[in-house]
C-alpha cells in the first residue's frame, strides 16, 4: 500500500513540467496503480455505505458513469448531438449539468385568484391561438381557460410558424409570468411556458420547484428536464466522492449523490432563494466537493515538487553584502522580508517555486537580483526573463550597473540580436563564462543551454505560458523558480491559479513614492486634456499618450495611435517633438523611439500598450489613456505605473468614452480612489470574472462545473485549508478513510488533465 501510493506521489511529481509524452505514460501508469488500488480497496468491505458493492460493481458504477449519453432512456443519436453542443457527451456530464435557475411551480393560481404584479404560476387548456391585428401591429394570442377563468398570453416577437406549431388548441398549457390587464383582460406578455402533454410525469414539471435548463437549440425545457430525470433517478447513484468523515461533519456536507438530486430536483420544503442564488446546502456541497479535490491536486503536487531534490544554496555572502552597500538607498522591510523568504527556500534542498507580487515600483528588481547574487556566490547560473525586449534592455541596463561594479558577467540575449552575437553569447552560456542572462522568450528557445542553470526569475509571470516555465525549467538540474508579477493577483485567484506555488508579497512601497492623481476626462473636455498635457512640457516634463490600437480598424470608432500621432504633431502640438511607438514596430526601432524618449529627444510619446510595465522614465510626469473604457482596471493600473517613477508629482487621465455606457464611468472611478493595486485588482476581477482577468489561455485556471472562485470564495478557502491540512498530516494518503481519496483524485485529474496542463 505505501509502497504504492507513493509511486503515485512520485508520478506527479513535476508532472506539469514533463513532455507531452511523458505525461501520456505517467497517466497510464497511474491508472494502472489506481486500478490495482481499487482491487485492494474493494477487498476490504465499505462497510460505511448503506448499500454494499462489490468491487465488480463498484467497477461498473464508475464505467458507467463514463456512458456516452445515448444511453439514457429517452436519449436518440440526434439529441445527443444536440446535447454535443453543450459539451455534454457523457452521463457524468449530464449529472453536472445544472439548472440554470429554478421556478416556482409549487402554486398553481387559478386565474380568477391572480394578482398584480408577482409572478404567477397557472395552467389551463388552449381555446383560441391565433395572430392578432391591432393596426398594423401583429401580436399572437393565445386564450387559456382553466375552468375558473381566462387570460390571454402575448407575444410581440417570434416567428409566426414556430407559435403555430407550438400553441394548438386544445392542449393544456402551463404559464409562468406576471399577470397585467386588471381590471379587465388578464394578460401575461411573453410568459414562460411549456405545453403539457398527457404522458405520465406531470408532476415532474407542476406543483414544484422545478429546474431550468440552460437553452439549446431545437430541445424543448420539457424534454429536457425529462431527460435529466432520468438520468438523476437512473445515475446519480453512481457519483462517489470520498471525502473524509470528519471533514464531512466539520463542513456540513451533504452526501455527493443527495446534493446532485436535490440541485436538480428540490424537494418541496425547499428554499427556492437559496437554489437560485447557488447556495442551498446541495449546491454548497457540490461546490466543496469540486474545490477540495482540486485543491487536494495541488497539496499532492506541491508535496511531489517538495519531494523532488534542487539545489542546496549556501546563503548570500560578501557580494551580496557588497551589493547592498551601493545601493544609494536601504531595502524597505518588505524587500527585507521576502529576500529572507526566498533565501529560506534557496538553502534548503527543495526546489523553489515562488510568486513574488508586488506592485510597480514596489522595488521587485533589488530582490530578483539578491536572488541571482547568491545563486552566483554558489558558483551556478541565473537568469531573468521579461515579457518584451525593452523591459528586457531596461533590466539589463539597471543589472548591468549592479553587476559590474560586483564582479559578475551579465549579457542581454533577445531576439534582435545578430546571429553571430548570439551564437557567441550561447558559447559563453554553455561553458559558463556568464553569470547572470537576461533576456526574453529567446533565452528559453531550443538551442540556448547553460553550463549549469541555478536560478530562473520571471519577471511578469502571467505573460508566460507555463509550457515555457517548464522549458526554461529543463535547461538547469532543478533550478529554484521566482516568477515575479505586477498585476496584484486577488487572493482567491492566487489560491487556484498559483494554489501550488509559495507566495511573497512586497505590500510597501519605497518611501517619498507619491500617489498618481487620476481623473476621468471625456471626450468633450479634449481641449483642456490638451492644455494639461502643454503646460506639463512647458514644465520640461514627458508624456505618455496610449491607444488601444496600431491603426484604425474598420467599423470601430477608435482612435488609433498611428493617426493621433500624425495628428498630434500636425494640428495639436507642432511645437513638440512627438515620437510613435507600438507592437507591429522592429525591436531595433522601438529601441530607437525608446532612447531617444528616456534621452529627451522627443517630449511626447504615443504608443499602443507594449511598454505596459516597469519602463523608467524619470521625467515623465502625465500618462493620458486615451479610450480607457476598453481597459482592464489592472491594465490601466500597469500603464499608470510608467509615471511617477522620480520624485516629480505626476497625473494620469483617463480620457473615456462613456457616453457609450455609464458602467465604464462607474467603473474607472476606482481608478481615481485609489493607487492601491490589490483593491484595484479585486474589483477586476469581480467585473471581468477570473477567465478574462488573467487572459484565458494562459490563466490556467481550471473550468470548474460548479463553483466559482469569486462567488464562492469562502468555500474554496474552507477546501484549501482542508485539503492542505489532510496532506500534511497524511502526505501520502494511506490512513483510513483517505484510501479512496487517490482513487476519487485520479478519475478526476484524468478527464481534466488539458486544463492542468495549461496551468
Ligand atoms: P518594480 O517592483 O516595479 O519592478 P523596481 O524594482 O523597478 O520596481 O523599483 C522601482 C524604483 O524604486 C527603482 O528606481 C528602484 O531603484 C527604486 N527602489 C527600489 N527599492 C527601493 C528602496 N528600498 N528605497 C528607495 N528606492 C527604491
Ligand atoms: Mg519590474
Amino acid at each position: 500500500m505505501d509502497r504504492l501510493s507513493y509511486a503515485l506521489l512520485k508520478l506527479f511529481a513535476g508532472y506539469e513540467s514533463a513532455p507531452q509524452e511523458q505525461k501520456k505514460k505517467r497517466l497510464a501508469e497511474a491508472v494502472g496503480h489506481v486500478s490495482s488500488l481499487k482491487a485492494i480497496a474493494g477487498n476490504l468491505s465499505v462497510i460505511h455505505e448503506k448499500d454494499h458493492w462489490s468491487p465488480i460493481q463498484k467497477e461498473e458504477r464508475h464505467t458507467t458513469l463514463s456512458l456516452p449519453i445515448v444511453s439514457v432512456r429517452g436519449v436518440g443519436s440526434r439529441m445527443a448531438e444536440l446535447l454535443a453542443k453543450k459539451n455534454l457527451t457523457t452521463i457524468e456530464d449530464m449529472l453536472y449539468f445544472l439548472p440554470r435557475h429554478y421556478e416556482d411551480r409549487r402554486m398553481v393560481c387559478r386565474i380568477t385568484e391572480t394578482v398584480p404584479g408577482i409572478k404567477q404560476t397557472i395552467s389551463g387548456k388552449i381555446t383560441f391561438a391565433d395572430i392578432h391585428f391591432y393596426g398594423r401591429r401583429k401580436i399572437f394570442e393565445v386564450t387559456v381557460d382553466d375552468g375558473y377563468g381566462t387570460l390571454k398570453a402575448k407575444w410581440f416577437k417570434g416567428r409566426e410558424a414556430f407559435l403555430r406549431g407550438t400553441f394548438k388548441p386544445e392542449k393544456r398549457i402551463i404559464l409562468t409570468g406576471k399577470v397585467t390587464g386588471f381590471p379587465f383582460e388578464r394578460e401575461m406578455i411573453h410568459p414562460d411556458f411549456e405545453i403539457l402533454d398527457d404522458s405520465e410525469d406531470q408532476l415532474l414539471h407542476f406543483k414544484r420547484i422545478v429546474p431550468v435548463y440552460s437553452e439549446m437549440e431545437g430541445l424543448h425545457q420539457k424534454t429536457l428536464r425529462r431527460i435529466m430525470w432520468h438520468v438523476v433517478r437512473d445515475y446519480a447513484s453512481h457519483l462517489e466522492s470520498h471525502i473524509p468523515e470528519e471533514i464531512i461533519r466539520k463542513r456540513k456536507l451533504m452526501s455527493i449523490r443527495d446534493a446532485i438530486c436535490q440541485v436538480h430536483f428540490p424537494a418541496a420544503d425547499q428554499e427556492i432563494e437559496a437554489y437560485q442564488e447557488n447556495r442551498s446546502d446541495a449546491h454548497r456541497s457540490l461546490i466543496y466537493d469540486e474545490f477540495f479535490f482540486f485543491q487536494l491536486g495541488m497539496a499532492l503536487r506541491k508535496r511531489g515538487e517538495l519531494l523532488e531534490r534542487g539545489i542546496a544554496f549556501r546563503p548570500g555572502g560578501k557580494m551580496l553584502k557588497r551589493f547592498y552597500e551601493i545601493l544609494p538607498f536601504n531595502l524597505t522591510n518588505a524587500q527585507q522580508r521576502v529576500i529572507s523568504e526566498i533565501q529560506q527556500d534557496m538553502t534548503s534542498i527543495r526546489s523553489m517555486n515562488r510568486l513574488l507580487q508586488g506592485d510597480v515600483g514596489s522595488g521587485k528588481t533589488i530582490v530578483a537580483m539578491a536572488a541571482m547574487i547568491i545563486a552566483s556566490e554558489n558558483g551556478y547560473q541565473a537568469t531573468m526573463m521579461a515579457p518584451t525586449e525593452i523591459l528586457a534592455e531596461q533590466h539589463y541596463r539597471n543589472l548591468k550597473v549592479w553587476s559590474e561594479k560586483i564582479g559578475l558577467r551579465i549579457e542581454l540575449l533577445t531576439g534582435g540580436l545578430k546571429t553571430a552575437e548570439k551564437i557567441n553569447i550561447q558559447a559563453k552560456l554553455m561553458t559558463g563564462e556568464i553569470d547572470i542572462a537576461i533576456g526574453t522568450h529567446a533565452l528559453i528557445q531550443g538551442e540556448v543551454s547553460f553550463r549549469n542553470l541555478g536560478m530562473v526569475i520571471v519577471d511578469e509571470q502571467h505573460r508566460f505560458g507555463v509550457l515555457q516555465r517548464s522549458m526554461l525549467r529543463k535547461k538547469g538540474i532543478v533550478p529554484d523558480i521566482l516568477v515575479m508579477t505586477a498585476t496584484p493577483i486577488p487572493r482567491t485567484l492566487a489560491m487556484t491559479v498559483y494554489g501550488d506555488l509559495d507566495i511573497s508579497v512586497i505590500d510597501e512601497l519605497p518611501p517619498g513614492k507619491k500617489e498618481i492623481m487620476t481623473k476621468i476626462f471625456s471626450e468633450t473636455q479634449r481641449n483642456r486634456v490638451y492644455d494639461i498635457i502643454r503646460r506639463e512640457v512647458q514644465k520640461g516634463n514627458q508624456i505618455f499618450i496610449v491607444y488601444p490600437l496600431v491603426a484604425e480598424s474598420e467599423g470601430l470608432d477608435l482612435r488609433d495611435a498611428t493617426q493621433m500621432s500624425e495628428h498630434l504633431q500636425k494640428d495639436i502640438f507642432p511645437e513638440c517633438r512627438i515620437g510613435l511607438i507600438h507592437g507591429r514596430m522592429r525591436g531595433c526601432e522601438k529601441d530607437q523611439v525608446m532612447e531617444a524618449f528616456t534621452g529627451k529627444k522627443i517630449q511626447i510619446l504615443v504608443s499602443t500598450t507594449v511598454i505596459e510595465v516597469g519602463i523608467d522614465v524619470p521625467k515623465a510626469s502625465l500618462i493620458v489613456i486615451e479610450h480607457a473604457e476598453r481597459f482592464g482596471l489592472s491594465q490601466l493600473h500597469q500603464l499608470r505605473g510608467r509615471v511617477g517613477r522620480s520624485d516629480i508629482p505626476s497625473f494620469c487621465i483617463l480620457l473615456a468614452h462613456h457616453s457609450r455606457s455609464d458602467d465604464a464611468r462607474n467603473r474607472l472611478r476606482i481608478m481615481e480612489e485609489t493607487n492601491d493595486g490589490f483593491r484595484i485588482a479585486e474589483e477586476d476581477l469581480m467585473i471581468r470574472g477570473p477567465g478574462e482577468f488573467m487572459g484565458t489561455r494562459q490563466a490556467g485556471l481550471p473550468d470548474f462545473r460548479v463553483a466559482n472562485i469569486i462567488r464562492d470564495a469562502r468555500i474554496l478557502s474552507h477546501a484549501k485549508n482542508d485539503a492542505f491540512s489532510l496532506v500534511e498530516d497524511d502526505p501520502r494518503l494511506e490512513k483510513t478513510g483517505h484510501l479512496s481519496l487517490l482513487e476519487t483524485l485520479s478519475k478526476r485529474w484524468a478527464g481534466r488533465l488539458d486544463l492542468a496542463k495549461t496551468g
